[in-house]
């Protein structure tokens, strides 16, 4: 009777932790997003799965907590790190009124990090993480965070940059910084990082940037006033040249 909350990295098994594969075998259940259970499924073909499409996040939980009452050994899988708009919130709060149920987190690398080695080293200094979804963020703060961020020279990481819905919310999101840093800031965007297909591009404005098609499956990454692109690579010095 356990729950392990596994974040699995950013694409296949091998960015995968020896902890979240140790996880991964320990356990006689498998739940997730339908697409990540596909990452992983030939990997543990003894394992039973429950794969449930997006915006069910909650009964999926539901399911693995009551599997784990079962008597199960449950993995709740999350892409990135789980604790990373991922799953692990949501099954700590449902396992609330169970404190005998064992919930054991465990970590992997989120795709702003692995998103910064394809892009170069871009975050090595104070970053920021804004998800462009409001599906449970009102806009408004969203656009709050933003500014802040800019206002504070963070570099930025945006999470959720698109979806059919909010196909402009990455020019919208380029233009609140504008407001507060200058347009001539580089960035880079990066989709399906350690997955097939896995590519990036870097640009050396802002208003470049507003321009650029991305979808859910990119991560874009927003430079300070210190960020350079040195060989096609996004680089934020960390001083020690001075
Ligand atoms: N828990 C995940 C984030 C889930 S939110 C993590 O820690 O990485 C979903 C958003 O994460 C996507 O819209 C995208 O912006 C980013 N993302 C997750 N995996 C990605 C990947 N392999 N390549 C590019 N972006 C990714």
């Amino acid at each position: 009777m356990k729950i392990y909350v596994v974040g699995l990295g950013p694409g296949g098994p091998e960015q995968m932790t020896n902890r979240a594969q140790e996880a991964l075998r320990k356990s006689d259940i498998l739940v997730g997003y339908t697409l990540y259970i596909d990452l992983i499924k030939d990997q543990f073909p003894d394992k039973k799965f429950i794969a449930t499409p997006m915006k069910k996040e909650v009964d999926r939980c539901r399911t693995a907590v009551e599997k784990a009452l079962e008597g199960a050994t449950v993995a709740v899988v999350s892409s990135g790190d789980a604790g990373v708009y991922g799953m692990a919130g949501i099954v700590l709060e449902l396992a609330e009124p169970y404190p005998f149920l064992e919930v054991e987190v465990i970590p992997g690398t989120t795709a702003a990090c692995s998103g910064a080695a394809v892009l170069g080293a871009p975050l090595i200094h104070d970053f920021a993480v804004i998800s462009l979804s409001d599906l449970l963020t009102p806009w408004e703060k969203i656009e709050a965070r933003l500014a802040a961020a800019a206002q504070g020279d963070f570099v930025i990481v945006l999470y959720n940059p698109s979806s059919i819905k909010r196909h402009d919310y990455l020019k919208k999101a380029c233009d609140i910084v504008m407001r507060h840093q200058d347009a001539d800031l580089p960035a880079g965007i990066v989709r399906s990082i350690g997955r097939e297909g896995e590519n990036y591009e870097i640009v050396s404005s802002l208003t470049e940037l507003r321009e650029k098609k991305v979808d859910m499956f990119t991560t874009v990454i927003i430079g300070n006033s210190q960020t350079r692109v040195i060989n096609n690579k996004l680089v934020t010095p960390r001083g020690y040249k001075k």
